[in-house]
Formats: C-alpha cells, sequence, structure tokens
C-alpha cells in the first residue's frame, strides 16, 4: 500500500503536479495542511488535491489566515500582502472547502496535525525537547506534521527514553519504529537549502516511510508570482530553498 504524504503546498500547482507525477499510482493521500499561501494557484491546487483517490486533509495556518479564521497582525508586512492577495483571490467553493477541514486526524496508527498535536495549527517542532513534550498529546505510533517545512524524524528512543533528530537523506526508505514524529518537507515551499518539492510515501503494511525529492520548473512559478505583484522576497527564496 502507497499513502502519499504532502504538505505545505502553499499554491505552487507546478511543485504539486511534478510530485504527483513523480509519485505515481498511490492509494490515498494525507495532506498536512497549508494548501495556499505565498504561491500563485490557490483555486487550481484547492481543485487539484480534492481529485486525489482517498484524500485526507487538514487545516493550516496560511488556509486559516485566508478565510480570516485568525489575526494575521502577527505576521510579517510581506505575509500580511500574501494573504490578502490571496484572499482576494479566492473562489467561494474553495473558501467553502477549505472552512470544512479538520485541525486533526486520527487513523488507525497514525495521527496527523499540521504543526503538532499539542497546537495543531501554529506550533512549530524544531528541536527534541518540543518533540519530547508533543508525544504525550497523541496515542498511536506515529504523528506526521508539516509547518516547519524541513523534512526531519524524532525519533523516541527507548535505550536512554530521550528523543533523538534524525534528518533523512533523499531518497531513503526509513524503517518506522514505535513512536516517532515524521516530517515530509515542503510540497511548494521548502526550506532546507534545497529547492526541490518534498514528499513521503507511507506504507502501512511493511511500515516504511519513503523521503522523496523531485525538480519542478521554478521560474515558471516565479513568472506567474511577478505577474501577480506577490512580495519578490517570496519568488527569490523558491530558488534557492530557504
Ligand atoms: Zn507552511
Amino acid at each position: 500500500m502507497r499513502i502519499l504524504i504532502i504538505s505545505d503546498i502553499h499554491a505552487n500547482l507546478t511543485a504539486l503536479e511534478a510530485v504527483l507525477s513523480d509519485a505515481g499510482d498511490t492509494d490515498a493521500t494525507w495532506c498536512l495542511g497549508d494548501v495556499i499561501g505565498y504561491g500563485p494557484d490557490p483555486n487550481e491546487c484547492i481543485q487539484r488535491i480534492q481529485q486525489m483517490p482517498n484524500l485526507l486533509c487538514l487545516i493550516g495556518n496560511h488556509d486559516a489566515a485566508a478565510l480570516n479564521l485568525i489575526d494575521i497582525s502577527s505576521f510579517n508586512p510581506e505575509a500580511q500582502q500574501a494573504v490578502l492577495w490571496t484572499q482576494r483571490q479566492l473562489a467561494p467553493a474553495n473558501a467553502d472547502y477549505l472552512r470544512s477541514l479538520p485541525e486533526r486526524i486520527t487513523t488507525e496508527h497514525v495521527s496527523l496535525a499540521h504543526g503538532s498535536p499539542r497546537y495543531p495549527i501554529w506550533e512549530y517542532i524544531l528541536d527534541t525537547r518540543t518533540a519530547a513534550q508533543n508525544f504525550s498529546h497523541f496515542e498511536t505510533s506515529f504523528c506526521f506534521v508539516g509547518h516547519s517545512h524541513l523534512p526531519v524524524i524524532f525519533q523516541k528512543n527507548s535505550s536512554h527514553q530521550g528523543t533523538d533528530l534524525i534528518v533523512p537523506e533523499f531518497p531513503s526508505l526509513v524503517e518506522m519504529k514505535p513512536r516517532a514524529i515524521f516530517n515530509p518537507g515542503s510540497v511548494g515551499q521548502p526550506r532546507d537549502r534545497d529547492p526541490r518539492a518534498a514528499y513521503a510515501i507511507f506504507d502501512p503494511e511493511t511500515s516504511t516511510w519513503e523521503t522523496r525529492r523531485v525538480e519542478y520548473d521554478v521560474p515558471d512559478v516565479q513568472a506567474r508570482m511577478t505577474a501577480a505583484n506577490l512580495p519578490d522576497r517570496h519568488i527569490q527564496r523558491l530558488s534557492s530553498g530557504w
């Protein structure tokens, strides 16, 4: 069984299409939130993911911001500008779809949250201390999160009772050992200095996590962002993946 794990598409349809064609046939898709925000294709990305077979999808902080569900005064001026642009673009039916998405989903073996199981919309799990605190906020063997745009695994270590941080190679096939928190990285705005779209394939039958990366036409996306007058810094960062 192959379950496609994607997160932080951020309205980048070119990156999303590259991931879908690179992944090939999958049995289900689990999307960990932030379908929109930053990028030039919010409506197209929302419509595209809804076509995926057996889709589970969470709401992320940028999705909530575009729906006016959260106060964006703490966002920096460029991020605010991108949110306001996205709000103007969003078709009512697509806004309704985002509004229907949950903050958390629990499957048989895996809990899903955009940021963290403790604070699903906002918390970044960037270090082992935060990860360790989050293990008591889900009961399944595994938890999948996005939000930081950094592909990483936080593994509970039974020998020293601590939590290990593992930065996986690309591509690699990781044998999943309970309990652990997995982040597939970002499809549409990677921040680990690798501009390629990041995603994962989860196989619940063999308990494996396959890390994958795919190149996409970055200048094509940047041209659409320039035409839409989106902030220059958001356009530039796609070239280097930060
Ligand atoms: Zn994001």
